[in-house]
């Protein structure tokens, strides 16, 4: 292997050559604790930054054994190096350099979750760290001796720096260690308990900002405190005895005026499938893997999914076992979202009355007088919540706080008052019992129809001009997917671009692996187990440095917005 002696002299050799001499930097060398490749080259001093990488052996960084021996420890052990190495960025490193991007590093940097990425990774031997760095020119022209500053000291500083142990601060990542270790431990937890979340007392569930999800600041914000019927106490591996919230497999309705804090507390639950960094607030606020929010999204594309469960005979005889549409209503796509869901392997629903369609959730007795069953193709959500629990398994978590008629099917209402939950099921019996609704159910007794779905490879084109395979995504919420846009901003649950990035990625993964006979739930399966065993590497052939770990939902999502998306319904998926 070429050694930092090697890259000096190229680095020497091509001073003040056109930009594009920088490609001869491409490969490995030898530095003196650690290894350090360029996997990728910039076009230009303007182009997205060079792709670096840095491999640390353990007996160099003397990363302590502790820290690295589960795989949950060495997702919060990487994630913990990433921070250290973005604020060892932050403290040392002087920036530009020369024209364009030359002088920046940066690194896939997370936010407020802890999720593997492929920015870092922890093999048995070694630590791997990838990020970028602009490649400093003045004008166009190699400047070698910024780009000698730059590889030649800076990195190793910050390798120094950030990566061994002794300048690590032990309490820090023993923490953060810890507290993923936990959250991923009450996880699994939630399912042998019977359970879909836990709000842990004392957790703190408002945010800074609609558009800042950092912690409201103490002083303002309530803690959580669980309603004495609720409290459970579960022991952890780290922080030992918790108390909290428990809310069980079934029905939970959130009821309470407005302002009090129901959106809240969802929107928290939504998270709750992420680990949070200490001091988040919500470390140990826990929704189960397949906990997925649910709600209307009027204009999205829908495919062949069958919402006859919640909607059959529209006008004119359309088929809503094979529901086609480019612009969805309000109603029609809150069915088509849950439908999706199910084939996806959604366990929980989270739906908020803030974001669903109103004739979609309720159809009271007056209406029902007025309008018989019969012109109105919507079955309302409140006659299918319990068949989904009783026939399918599947739990849902409801903010309702306009109408009572779920109280019939609820096994338990939340009632939060001044942001503190309290137990109300019991007094929304009696009042069920003594004002009853006189509303009749609709949609039959049983759940309804399914049907199975097997995508067209075919209709994913991401070619693009003289692109054979184009993908990119913008933000959080939308990818390009050749010359076709999909829109993720009413996916609640994605909350990071670097998974938008890995989702576009495997969206062309999950296409290569798609024949018009595997289903939907078998490509999403296929993906998974691909990514849990190869890591994020397999969804790319250019060893990225920005990629997320997303669930099989996201996935789902973002096939099923594909405007192109053209599937066979196939094999009965039961019902
Ligand atoms: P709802 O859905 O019941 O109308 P929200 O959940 O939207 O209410 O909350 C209303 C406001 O109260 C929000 O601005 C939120 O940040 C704030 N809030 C929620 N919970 C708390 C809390 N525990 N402490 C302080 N403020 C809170
Ligand atoms: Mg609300």
């Amino acid at each position: 292997m070429r050694t930092h002696h090697d890259l000096k002299n190229t680095l020497e050799a091509i001073d003040g050559r056109g930009y594009k001499a920088y490609k001869d930097l491409r490969g490995s060398y030898r530095f003196e604790n650690f290894t350090l490749a360029v996997d990728h080259v910039q076009g230009d001093p303007f182009a997205t930054p060079s792709r670096l990488r840095v491999e640390l052996a353990h007996e160099v960084s003397q990363l302590p054994d502790w820290a690295r021996s589960s795989k949950t420890r060495r997702v919060a052990l990487a994630d913990y190096l990433i921070r250290s190495f973005a604020r060892a960025v932050r403290a040392t490193v002087k920036g530009n350099r020369g024209s364009g991007k030359g002088g920046r590093i940066e690194i896939d940097t997370p936010h407020q979750e802890v999720i593997e990425r492929s920015a870092a990774r922890i093999h048995p031997n070694r630590i791997e760290l990838r990020f970028f760095a602009g490649l400093p020119a003045f004008g166009r022209r190699v400047a070698g001796r910024e780009a000698l500053a730059m590889l030649l000291e800076e990195i190793p500083r910050l390798v120094e720096r950030a990566l061994l142990f002794e300048n690590l601060n032990p309490d820090e990542l023993r923490r953060q260690i810890e507290t993923v270790e936990d959250a991923e431990h009450l996880r699994a937890l939630l399912a042998e308990r019977g359970a879909v979340a836990f709000v842990a007392d004392g957790a703190l569930l408002p945010r800074l900002s609609g558009a800042d999800d950092r912690p409201m600041e103490a002083a303002d914000a309530l803690p959580f405190e669980s309603p004495p019927e609720l409290r459970v106490t579960v022991t952890l591996p780290n922080r030992g005895i918790v108390t909290g919230m428990e809310l069980r497999r079934g029905v939970t309705l959130i009821v309470g005026g407005g302002y009090h804090g129901k959106s809240t507390l969802l929107r928290a639950l939504e998270r709750g499938v992420y680990n949070h960094v200490p001091g988040d607030g919500r470390e140990l606020v826990i929704t189960t893997a397949g906990a997925y929010k649910i709600r209307a999204e009027d204009g999205r594309s829908v495919e062949r999914t069958c919402i006859t469960p919640f909607i059959a005979n529209l006008p004119r005889g359309g088929d809503t076992d094979a529901f086609r549409s480019q612009d969805a209503s309000g109603s029609t796509s809150q069915a088509a979202n849950i439908i999706e869901a199910l084939e996806a392997g959604a366990g929980t629903l989270l739906i908020d009355e803030d974001t669903s369609a109103t004739n979609f959730m309720i159809r009271d007795h007056r209406m029902q007088e007025l309008i018989a069953a019969k012109q109105e193709p919507i079955t309302p959500f409140v006659d299918k919540v319990r068949q989904l629990f009783d026939e399918l398994g599947v739990s849902t978590v409801l903010v309702l706080g306009g109408s009572g008629d779920y109280f019939d099917v609820a096994d338990e209402v939340i009632a939060m008052e001044e942001y503190r939950p309290r137990r109300v099921t019991d007094e929304a019996r009696v009042i069920a019992d003594r004002i009853r609704t006189e509303r009749r159910s609709e949609g039959g007794r049983e759940f309804g129809r399914r049907t199975a779905r097997s995508p067209l490879p075919k209709s994913l084109d991401p070619s693009k001009g003289r692109h054979d395979a184009k993908t990119k995504s913008y933000g959080v919420s939308e990818i390009a997917f050749g010359r076709h846009s999909i829109d993720l901003q009413a996916v609640e649950q994605i909350v990071d671009s670097s998974q938008t990035r890995a989702l576009a990625d495997a969206l062309l993964y999950a296409r290569s692996i798609m024949d018009g006979e595997r289903t939907v739930a078998e490509i999403l399966h296929a993906v998974e187990l691909a990514v849990e065993e190869g890591g994020l590497d397999v969804l790319s052939d250019r060893r990225p440095a920005d990629l997320a770990r997303f669930r099989p939902l996201e996935l789902a999502a973002a096939l099923n917005r594909l405007r192109t998306l053209r599937v066979n319904q196939t094999r009965a998926g039961g019902g």
